[in-house]
């Protein structure tokens, strides 16, 4: 593999900073499993208060805080409803259902990212014995790179109240949300049961999830992230960056909105791409001439990461791509695209 000059393939690849890793140094640390470890509990305790809820959990991933989520809403044989492009649907590996026994209720996402709520009402099972016990609605802001509106999930949470149903956010990337919506992570968590956020995404963490939310649900997932493994040690070493990227890293999503903006006008001027509007930190493009697989590699020989799939690219901007690593690429861009696809 050619090395990646300027990787917009996603958030994750970001490298913990000078600051980030000084304060892993000096994290003080003891055993989480035993509750001991002052820097782990101080992380999940900050991140509970931010959201304004009760507790906070560390986990290692994402992947693994969602499923405690999901366990700890719902058992064996009960059923979640979460959007097809969901995370915790398509992109978890089936563990919902090969680790918890819970069926997913996956709903087509609308181009927007939320889920239409004729189609939750109508995917909602009644009680009655053909059925699983629809226990759970799981959104996911920022879903695509796209906001979820506050007013959606207002009416989603009434909906889903109303049928008794649990609510659970995947919230990987819910402080670009926060930063690019201009509302409140408080008055966002407030609507949801579990929110999970990511701190290894644009906060610039090298790993680790904190799941937050009402005390009994948070202990239960406690005893869940044993079971799946997750139970950490000395993991204040981990959690220092966590916080550190709470403290630091924030507000400066907006210089990646910024910087995905720039880089999505950029690229809307050539007639082979199609580009989608941008929201927050993620540009989505589509190769409309030519061979899109050329296009990749041909980016990649010249030293640009963006992750593609069926002629369909993301580009995600981060804390290690920065202005001249968007005009690079616009300049690599310009040269392969003036005579395509003939040349
Ligand atoms: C990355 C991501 C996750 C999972 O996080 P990992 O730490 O990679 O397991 C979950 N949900 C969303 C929306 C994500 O982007």
């Amino acid at each position: 593999m050619t090395w990646i000059a300027h990787d917009f393939r996603s958030d994750t690849v970001t490298k913990p900073s000078e600051g980030m890793r000084r304060a892993m140094a000096e994290a003080e640390v003891g055993d989480d499993v035993y509750g001991d470890d002052p820097t782990v509990n101080r992380l999940q305790e900050t991140l509970a208060a931010m959201l304004g809820r009760e507790a906070g959990l560390f986990l290692p991933s994402g992947t693994q805080s969602n499923l405690a989520a999901l366990m700890s809403h719902c058992g064996r044989g009960d059923e979640y409803i979460a959007g097809m492009a969901a995370h915790c649907y398509v992109n978890e590996a089936g563990g919902a259902a090969v680790l918890g026994s819970i069926q997913p209720q996956p709903i087509p996402n609308e181009p927007d990212g939320t889920l239409s709520l004729e189609a939750v009402a109508a995917a909602i099972k009644p009680d009655d014995i053909h059925f699983a016990r629809t226990r759970l609605l799981a959104l996911e802001n920022t879903i695509g790179g796209k906001v979820l509106p506050l007013d959606y999930i207002e009416k989603a949470e009434a909906l889903a109240r109303q049928h008794g149903l649990g609510m659970h956010l995947d919230g990987a990337r819910l402080f670009n949300a926060v930063v690019a919506g201009g509302v409140s992570a408080q008055q966002i968590a407030s609507h949801f049961d579990t929110i999970s956020v990511c701190l290894s995404k644009g906060l610039g963490a090298p790993l680790g999830s904190v799941l937050v939310g009402q005390r009994d649900l948070i202990e239960r997932a406690r005893r869940i992230r044993k079971m799946l493994g997750g139970g950490m040690r000395q993991a204040g070493i981990v959690a220092a960056a966590g916080l550190y990227a709470l403290e630091n890293n924030i507000d400066r999503l907006a210089e990646d909105h910024e910087n995905a903006k720039r880089l999505g006008e950029g690229l809307s001027q050539y007639p082979q791409l199609k580009v989608e509007p941008v929201q927050t930190n993620m540009v989505f493009v589509t190769v409309v001439e030519g061979d899109p697989q050329r296009f990749d590699d041909q980016l990649r020989e010249n030293g640009i990461g963006v992750h593609s799939r069926y002629g369909h690219q993301r580009w995600v901007t981060h804390l290690d791509v920065g202005k001249k690593d968007i005009d690079a690429a616009l300049q690599v861009v310009d040269g392969l695209l003036t005579h395509w696809p003939d040349a």
